[in-house]
């Protein structure tokens, strides 16, 4: 009983240090230490892709400078979260990508993301050209409802494939709808499209759309189904 009154102090003890040193973090109803802005994802229902498939790799862009704002948005999230019905189809998109080739991964850059989020975003774009990339907070992201997802393809060495350009490129050169055009002209390869296509073959073959302008943005439900489904994420 001593050993186990102990034990039990021991725990507390250490919650209490981790709560004390990482304010940002709490603990989950399974006890688990969760970051304040991943507890808000849960509670409202969406699921950390990683508990459904650790296979999937998460680099979230906006828990680091290196993305086109140059501010690190996310302070404590480091998971990607879905809603479950877009996290399941994102499963299926990894099994797809495994069957047609073993040492291919899926790589997430980012999946659902608060509306605070989206603002900060858009005011940095919404005098610029780049506005026509980020929506406005007032229409609400997909990825504000937890539908849309940012994906790339991880070759055994952990290496993005060659896309033609990065994750979060803000021009034409990422579009799928100018492809031709800039294979046409030398930009992007044959072997650049041809990666781009493998991910939208497995993307849609789980039940994802992509859309025109970004190659790495996918969108497990149409808008009007994700309205009707689903809350913003505030
Ligand atoms: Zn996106």
């Amino acid at each position: 009983m001593k050993k186990f009154k102990n034990t039990c102090l021991y725990i507390r003890n250490k919650a209490l240090i981790i709560l004390i040193l990482c304010p940002a973090i709490c603990f989950s109803q399974d006890n688990r230490a969760i970051s304040l802005e991943a507890l808000q994802m849960k509670n409202a229902g969406l699921v950390d892709i990683r508990d459904l498939d650790s296979s999937i790799t998460v680099h979230l862009l906006y828990a680091t400078v290196n993305n086109f704002t140059g501010e690190q948005m996310y302070k404590s999230l480091r998971e990607a979260y879905l809603q479950v019905e877009a996290a399941n189809k994102l499963v299926l998109a990894q099994q797809y990508l495994k069957q047609i080739n073993s040492d291919y991964k899926l790589i997430v850059y980012d999946a659902a993301r608060p509306q605070w989020a989206q603002e900060i975003m858009w005011n940095k774009v919404k005098d610029t050209p780049m506005k026509r990339y980020v929506a406005s907070p007032q229409r609400i992201s997909m990825h504000t409802y937890g539908v849309a997802v940012d994906v790339s393809i991880l070759d055994r060495n952990n290496k993005e494939l060659d896309m033609g350009t990065p994750v979060d490129f803000l021009g034409e050169l990422a579009e799928p709808k100018s492809e031709t055009k800039y294979l046409n002209s030398g930009e992007l390869t044959a072997g650049q499209v041809k990666n781009r296509e493998l991910l939208r073959t497995v993307m849609k073959k789980a039940g994802f759309r992509g859309i025109s302008n970004e190659w790495w943005h996918f969108e497990a439900f149409t808008r009007v189904e994700a309205q009707k489904k689903y809350t913003p994420i505030k």
